[in-house]
């Protein structure tokens, strides 16, 4: 699990941990990934690792940790995510590339690693954390939300490529949940975002690990290449 020291990352590593599963929590911040693993559990239960997800030497050494030291690799979720939000007048190019290599290149080098893996099992699941603001554009977002349809985009032709070898990709597209991400935005803007959600509130993290948790288990052996809106009705 990608970006799992806090959020949603964490609220669905928490919540794999809860059903069974080990989990490896790669973060960027060593720190916060061990604090994190330490509060789901101990030795080869709950793995804090340092991984910078825009590096393929970073996301090959999770993905060859999970695989020898813990034996096998059977759900792989791309969930770290950084926002740069700017308007068109004020984003530099270096807000542009900084969000899209993030989830674009993180998410393809996760991607790759762990069906390079799971395809040798012949089994496996991967998710990928789109986001709403891919299907609908946001202003202020022009990076982020380029970045989040392309991730739609290497989830279906991913899903494409290794399903013969009983490998599922899909990816997931919350809309606006409570996580440290989230909490920049100011009390007013929030509550008016709430206002567009015909559920009339934001969503929290363990609402997105609940769909994690469909995703990676066999509840949903026959969906790959999906794309599961999570926003409360928002978008539909
Ligand atoms: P978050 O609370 O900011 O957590 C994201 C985590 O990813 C942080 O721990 C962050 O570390 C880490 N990270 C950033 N860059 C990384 C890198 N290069 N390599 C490894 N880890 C890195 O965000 P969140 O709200 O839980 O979001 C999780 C995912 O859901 C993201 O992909 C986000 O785009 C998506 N999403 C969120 C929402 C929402 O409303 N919250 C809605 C739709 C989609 P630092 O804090 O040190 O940067």
């Amino acid at each position: 699990m990608t970006g799992a020291a806090q959020g949603i990352g964490f609220a669905s590593a928490k919540l794999l941990r809860e059903h069974g599963a080990r989990v490896v929590i790669a973060d960027i911040d060593l720190d916060a990934a061990q604090h994190a693993a330490a509060q789901l559990g101990s030795g080869l239960d709950a793995v804090g690792m340092q991984c910078d997800v825009t590096d393929e030497h970073s996301v090959a050494a999770v993905a060859d940790f999970a695989a020898t030291a813990l034996g096998r690799l059977d759900v792989w979720v791309n969930n770290a995510g950084i926002t740069r939000d700017a308007s068109l007048k004020k984003m530099t190019v270096e807000d542009f590339d900084a969000v899209v290599t993030v989830h674009l290149r993180g998410t393809w080098l996760g991607l790759r690693a762990a069906s390079a893996i799971m395809r040798e099992a012949k089994s496996g699941s991967i998710i990928n954390m789109s986001s709403l603001s891919g299907k609908s554009g946001n202003p202020g977002q022009t990076n982020y939300s380029a970045a989040k349809a392309g991730v739609v985009g290497m989830t279906k032709a991913g899903a494409k490529e290794v399903a013969h070898h009983g490998v599922r990709v899909n990816a997931i597209q919350p809309g606006l949940i409570r996580t440290p991400m989230t909490a920049a935005m100011s009390a007013e803007a929030l509550a008016e975002r709430e206002t567009t959600i015909p559920m009339r509130r934001a969503g929290e993290p363990s609402e997105i690990a609940g769909v994690v948790l469909f995703l990676a288990s066999d509840l949903s052996s026959y969906m790959t290449g999906a794309v599961l809106e999570v926003g409360g009705g928002r978008l539909m």
